[in-house]
């Protein structure tokens, strides 16, 4: 190494070492802590940022260097560098930051995160690095596993994107029975992945139970959590690998854009002879095949994003309370077939979504003293006389917003079999038990008693 470079990288160490102790300092917090200030710290805004007291957005697309050793050290990732904002920007890594410590609150592990410019590409970043040819097995098959109840894109990436390239996707019809995973699982196959409480039909699996037989494969467990987001489940702390999530939702409640990211535990279990990739996932993924492949988030929307988080943990509580009313209102209602919510009773797999769904902190939070469950802000229902009377319901609604959206502010409802649900084709939706009746609905903020209401109403109308 040139002295020059050399010099960079020793100057850098006190602010590595300022960064690890704002990690110690916020791995100490409570939740909602952490989702305020993440780590951008008194002492970072002062000496740094004008005092700003909130993240400071920087648009600018690159950094320029003292000179060409400190240019050097920072391409060769040698320093903390933000060098080109398709590879990293500081707006940029105060929403992993942040994210990285919500995914990980209460794990004893390390954790890292790569945002992403939509769920998609989150869930793509994820998947890929896995499903490589490996030197002198070029010739093998590849396959993975994945529960069949997933979002539509997922479904529609999976099938079609992955298929195309020669890969194998294995859907696990009921993703409740392990069994049904570990038959599909060989000697070929790279990771499991599930989604959970699923979109739109809520399904749920046991986390620690698959991430066990995954671990037992050498291959990782991928979780789509999305729906639940970190404010009532961590699969990184019951085993999962890997967690991605359309940040687009819940996170970005307000409906201010589209984001993803890659949140990974250090280090991950991985049957792929790369130990860069085994150790830091997230940091490996976002400094060398994002880097490569662009689908890098925007600082513009890193900061919308960060706004939103703030106060994840009390909107999940609110929604999810306003949520069961709803499901529990259209349980009863003579016009509703089944409804399917993680906190019903009567939903089959309450007794998993009940040990894995808690508010976190609740314990600690003055209304409760103790351990709550919620179940987040996502329901379907199917509605008797079929798709032409789900149709009628969904027509008839005046406050809900007929939208294939979800996690907003704003309640939002649609028929996933015409919409989200569309391409996979008949076929796909009963592989994942979506019948053309079924309506998926995202409980907002709201009073509750105005969304019942308008349900009431449109339900009247069949
Ligand atoms: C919306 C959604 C995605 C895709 O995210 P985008 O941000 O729209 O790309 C992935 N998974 C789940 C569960 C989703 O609801």
């Amino acid at each position: 190494m040139r002295d020059g470079v050399a010099r960079y990288v020793a100057m850098a160490h006190e602010e590595q070492a300022a960064r690890r102790r704002a990690w110690q300092e916020a791995k100490k917090w409570r939740f909602d802590t952490v989702a305020v200030h993440g780590l951008y710290t008194v002492e970072e805004a002062i000496q740094r940022n004008q005092g700003a007291i909130i993240e400071p957005i920087y648009l600018a697309t690159s950094q320029a260097y003292r000179d060409s050793d400190e240019l050097e050290a920072a391409l060769a990732y040698l320093i903390p560098t933000w060098c080109y904002a398709r590879i990293a920007n500081p707006s940029v890594y105060y929403l992993e930051w942040t994210l990285a410590l919500l995914e990980g609150y209460g794990c004893d592990f390390e954790t890292a995160c790569c945002a992403t410019s939509s769920g998609m590409s989150a869930i793509m970043s994820a998947i890929e690095p896995f499903l490589v040819r490996l030197p002198g097995k070029e010739s093998e098959p590849i396959n993975f596993v994945a529960s069949a109840h997933v979002y539509g894109g997922t479904f529609q990436q999976f099938s079609v994107r992955q298929r195309e390239k020669g890969i194998e996707v294995r859907w696990v019809q009921h993703p409740e029975r392990v069994e049904e995973w570990a038959e599909l699982i060989d000697e070929h196959t790279r990771f499991l992945y599930g989604e959970l409480p699923s979109n739109p039909t809520l399904a749920f699996f046991d986390i620690a139970a698959v991430a066990e037989l995954a671990h037992k494969h050498q291959i990782p467990l991928i979780v789509d959590s999305t729906v639940a987001t970190p404010a009532l489940l961590r699969p990184l702390q019951h085993g999962a690998d890997i967690v991605v999530h359309s940040v687009t939702k819940s996170m970005t409640a307000s409906g201010f854009g589209i984001a993803g990211a890659v949140i990974a535990r250090k280090p991950i279990v991985t049957n792929i002879p790369n130990e860069q990739l085994r150790e830091d996932f997230a940091s490996y993924i976002k400094f060398l095949p994002n880097r490569d492949n662009g689908p890098n988030l925007s600082p513009m929307q890193a900061a919308l994003t960060l706004n939103d988080l703030r106060t994840l943990r009390s909107r999940m509580d609110m929604l999810s309370e306003n949520a069961l009313l709803v499901a529990e209102f259209l349980e009863s209602h003579p016009k509703v077939e089944k409804v399917s919510y993680p906190g019903l009773k009567s939903y089959p797999l309450h007794h998993l979504a009940r040990r894995y769904m808690w508010l976190v902190d609740s314990e600690h939070d003055q209304r409760y003293r103790e351990k709550v469950n919620r179940y987040g802000h996502l329901l379907s229902f199917c509605v008797k006389g079929g798709h032409e009377a789900a149709r009628r319901v969904l027509d008839g609604l005046q406050r809900i917003f007929r939208a294939t959206d979800l996690g907003r502010i704003k309640s939002v409802a649609t028929i996933p079999a015409i919409s989200t649900h569309q391409q996979q084709g008949e076929e796909g939706r009963k592989l994942a038990s979506i019948p053309d009746n079924l309506i998926r609905l995202s409980v907002g903020a709201e009073h509750p008693d105005d969304i019942i209401a308008d349900l009431d109403q449109a339900l009247a109308r069949v």
